[in-house]
């Protein structure tokens, strides 16, 4: 055990935690995809006076991030937020368009998707669900065959996880678009982006999707606890018809107490705050802007992992996701291990390996408010934790990542 002065990063556990001695000093590394660095603003924007949910002030808050909300999603059309976290916006997603015995139609990319089409299930819907390998996105080519297969039209909804967060793979969809219009079928188009919205280009009308799904915690930038809905002229007109068992989830009361600027229940307040800052933010950088620091983010850590002489898990280089990258192991050599030591030693978390993936991979998030030498010093903290952890890489890689960001 290591034992470091100082005081530790505030709000990090140590109490019977493994690493219940170590104190470092200066900030902690919260590497991981998601939740992400929350930014001072927004801290400071979180800790203002709870104010009436049912007053003017809060009404005017209300309407102006909704108003807001929109080009963040790329959509002219309504954005529903709960108090949730991104799980509840899966669900609501599907409770309001689709009814018990519909057929839903599911890619597993990976562990999120895996976990929404589980939920799918459990909702009673009836799921034909696409294998996948986990290195690869939706693909739109089986999208086509199953949807012109379908003459009968029992597909309702295709579920997209646009960014798997386990795989660091984000999926075409413009393409998934391509291929329902092609076939003429009349699905529904679903789609996650809990951990790409704000990060990586979408655009929620352009694509024609219907039900998009997002969350607070990783490209907004914000603690966990927020949720979101984008929803479609079609997607309300199927909520109409659906006879899915709902109430907390319901987008009719919620649709109409925001048009006044309200909620059908207490929402949640001063996420709301943080919400309104991180969006100045993101519009003081520009949407465009912050995709392509993202972007250039993630080249910079392809280029470290290549330079070790490691492997990328996303196997396509046209999905390759600019909000993590997941880092595939050498045979006999285990993430966790790796993972371990950089926390202890380095004060950095570092996402592990999730479902199938646990212990063959290690994500490195760089997401949400990143600055060019967080990058840097993330992955000089990766680059020593590997070499400490005994597995063999080239030296070149930090350097190879400093060469994008000098360059680029
Ligand atoms: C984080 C994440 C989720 C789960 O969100 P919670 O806020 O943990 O409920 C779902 N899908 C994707 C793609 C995610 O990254």
């Amino acid at each position: 055990m290591t034992l470091h002065t100082g005081t530790p990063h505030a709000g990090t556990p140590r109490a019977g935690a493994p690493h219940a001695k170590t104190l470092h000093t200066g900030r902690h590394f919260l590497q991981i995809p998601g939740p992400t660095n929350v930014p001072d603003q927004v801290l400071r924007a979180l800790a203002a006076p709870t104010i009436d949910h049912r007053g003017a002030e809060f009404a005017q808050l209300t309407l102006r991030l909704l108003a807001e909300l929109k080009p963040v999603f790329g959509t002219t059309g309504p954005v529903v937020i709960y108090p949730s976290s991104g799980t509840g916006a899966w669900e609501a997603a599907l409770v309001n368009t689709l009814s018990p015995g519909d057929r839903v139609l599911c890619f597993e990319t990976g562990h999120f998707a895996t976990l929404w089409q589980r939920m799918a299930d459990e909702l009673g819907l009836d799921v034909d669900l696409v294998p996948g390998d986990w290195r690869h996105g939706a693909d739109p080519e089986t999208l086509a065959h199953k949807l012109a297969a379908d003459t009968e039209h029992l597909i309702k909804a295709v579920c997209v996880v646009h960014n798997e967060t386990s795989t660091g793979v984000t999926s075409r969809i413009p393409e998934i678009r391509e291929a329902i219009d092609a076939s003429g079928h009349p699905a529904l188009l679903l789609v996650d982006t809990i951990s790409s919205l704000g990060s990586i280009d979408y655009r929620h009308d352009e694509w024609g999707v219907d039900v998009t799904v997002a969350g607070s915690q990783k490209g907004l930038m914000l603690p966990p606890g927020l949720s979101f809905n984008a929803v479609s002229e079609k997607a309300l007109a199927a909520s109409r018809r659906a006879h899915s068992r709902t109430s907390f989830w319901d987008w009719q009361p919620m649709l109409e107490a925001n048009r006044n600027g309200f909620f059908p229940y207490t929402p949640a307040t001063n996420l709301l705050y943080g919400l309104d800052e991180a969006l100045r933010m993101l519009n003081a950088e520009g949407l465009p802007a912050v995709f392509a620091r993202h972007a250039r983010h993630a080249r910079a850590t392809r280029a470290a992992v290549r330079g070790w002489g490691l492997e990328v898990l996303c196997a396509d280089e046209r999905e390759h996701s600019g909000s993590l990258t997941a880092v595939l192991m050498p045979q006999g050599h285990d993430a966790d291990k790796v993972r371990e030591i950089v926390l202890d030693r380095f004060d950095m978390s570092l996402g592990a390996g999730l479902g199938k993936l646990a212990g063959r991979v290690f994500r490195i998030g760089h997401l949400g408010h990143l600055s060019d030498l967080t990058l840097a010093g993330t992955l000089a903290g990766v680059q020593m934790g590997l070499e400490l952890a005994g597995v063999p890489v080239d030296q070149g890689g930090l350097a190879a990542a400093l060469d994008v960001l000098r360059a680029e």
